[in-house]
């Protein structure tokens, strides 16, 4: 028999914990969480390496310092997280070409401001549809390998400095690495403290049930019946989805009767973005380790190469570890092979930049979020221009079922402060459909 709550929740990552947080603060409490992982957490997830704790998915909090406050940094600052501030924009001084030489700090600053313009030239020719002049004439492809770094680092990092992104705006330009043994996740911890049964730090309510992969939700104007891989079954009268656009792109819960064609198309239109951080530890430091040397940059004859390092040094003093991040196509094909491939071939970078005598990492860590059938991905990525129906049909509930996640969050999407704002605005959409409802029924007794 089908268990029975108000709600069910899909996901213990932010937006689906802020989800149930609102509800309890409403009275909520009858509600279900239902996990696929073993943990609670979904893209913010730690793991000990090379003695440390390291975060494979969200390492930043993004937007500190502005008028407003991230309410994801109030949470840093309630549960006393551990954080270091990092200056991102080093990296482009310190940019090594495929000999090992350090590019002149001029000619890295003519081509990061000629990226820049070149950006912007891009933008605006697409901003204006009736525009006909094409790209390529206004402005010229990277080519050479420091313009391919720096197209790199500008288009999969640092769009900010090409167009304003709400982030920043809104909250400030200041970005905190999060540098604490107990990791990211313990603001989660702490936040699930206020509505959930903990005990010494762990969640013992038998409302959250981990290892529950849901696969499919049946849904009519009455109720849902959501069923998981195990057959399990629970019944509600709303369900909250907030897997991950990766997620409902692939065939892992399936909709009985299937979603609208305009839910279908938008989940269909929203790009992926793949993002991975490999960790690798070693016998000792080879590289300049000052603080403003944190961020540094490998220009390669191929865009994306193992172009974007960063030492841990700032956050770990001692712990010896290297960072270095890939995205889209060179993480799904990083992915695809063994991690003693991967490490071989960042490797021989690092003894490009460094010179043959470095020694080898002793340990390596590649985290795989393409191929983690709960993610299918790192996060999403509108394009710069956003489609306003787009955003407005990823969030816009079907009946009974409503959708959360960084995805559906319009001015934040790609951040946890999106995932956690989302949390907020679906809940609330789902508290007003409730009253809506309780409204009905009563005027229907009313009526009998
Ligand atoms: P999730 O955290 O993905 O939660 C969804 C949950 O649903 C997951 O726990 C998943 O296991 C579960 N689930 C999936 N399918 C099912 C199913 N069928 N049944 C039950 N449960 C299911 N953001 C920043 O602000 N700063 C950063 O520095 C940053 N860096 C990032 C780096 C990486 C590598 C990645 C991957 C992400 C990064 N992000 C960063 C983005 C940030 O992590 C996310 O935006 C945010 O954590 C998403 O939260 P969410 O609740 O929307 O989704």
């Amino acid at each position: 028999t089908p268990r029975r709550c108000s709600v069910v929740i899909v996901g213990a990552g932010i937006s689906g914990l802020t989800a149930a947080k609102v509800l309890s603060e409403n009275g909520v409490d009858d509600v279900m969480i239902l996990e696929a992982s073993d943990k609670i957490g979904g893209r913010i997830r730690k793991e000990e390496f090379g003695g440390v704790t390291v975060e494979l998915g969200a390492g930043w909090i993004a937007g500190v310092g502005g008028k407003q406050s991230n309410p994801v940094w109030e949470l840093a600052l309630q549960s006393n997280l551990r954080t270091c501030f990092s200056d991102y924009s080093n990296a482009r001084y310190n940019i090594y070409d495929p000999s090992g030489k350090i590019f002149p700090s001029g000619i890295a600053a003519d081509s990061y401001k000629k990226a820049v313009d070149s950006a912007i030239q891009k933008l605006r020719s697409q901003e204006g549809n009736n525009n006909h002049e094409s790209f390529a004439e206004t402005t010229s492809t990277p080519k050479t390998p420091i313009e391919l770094a720096i197209d790199f680092i500008l288009h999969d990092f640092e769009m900010a400095e090409v167009e304003p992104i709400s982030t920043y705006v809104d909250f400030g330009e200041r970005e905190f690495l999060v540098a604490d043994e107990r990791g990211y996740e313990h603001l989660l911890y702490k936040m699930a403290e206020n509505f959930l049964f903990t005990s010494e730090g762990k969640i013992t309510d038998s409302r959250l049930e981990l290892n529950t992969v849901v696969r499919e939700v049946q849904h009519s104007r009455n109720g849902v019946l959501v069923s998981t891989e195990d057959g399990s079954l629970y019944e509600a009268n709303y369900v909250i989805l907030s897997v991950s656009i990766g997620v409902l792109q692939s065939d892992l819960i399936s909709f009985t009767p299937p979603l609208p064609r305009w839910k279908m198309e938008a989940i269909r239109n929203l790009d992926v973005m793949v993002y991975t951080k490999i960790f690798l530890k070693f016998p000792y430091k080879f590289w300049p380790c000052e603080p403003e040397k944190e961020f540094f940059i490998y220009a390669h004859e191929r865009r994306g190469y193992y172009t974007f390092w960063q030492h841990m040094e700032n956050a770990y003093p001692g712990s010896n570890i290297l960072v270095v991040t890939l995205t889209n196509g060179e993480s799904k094909r990083v992915e695809s092979q063994s991690d003693q491939e991967t490490l071989r071939e960042a490797m021989q970078v690092l003894r490009n930049m460094f010179g043959p005598d470095i020694p080898d990492a002793t340990d390596i860590l590649v985290p795989r979020w393409w191929n983690n059938r709960f993610q299918r991905g790192s996060y999403s990525n509108y394009p710069i221009y956003v489609n306003h129906q787009l955003v407005h049909d990823i969030k816009e509930p079907v009946g009974r079922i409503f959708f959360t996640g960084e995805h559906t969050s319009e001015k934040f999407s790609g951040y946890v402060h999106g995932g956690y704002l989302s949390g907020i605005d679906t809940t609330n959409a789902l508290l007003e459909e409730m009253r809506k409802d309780d409204g009905r029924k009563n005027e229907s007794q009313a009526f009998l």
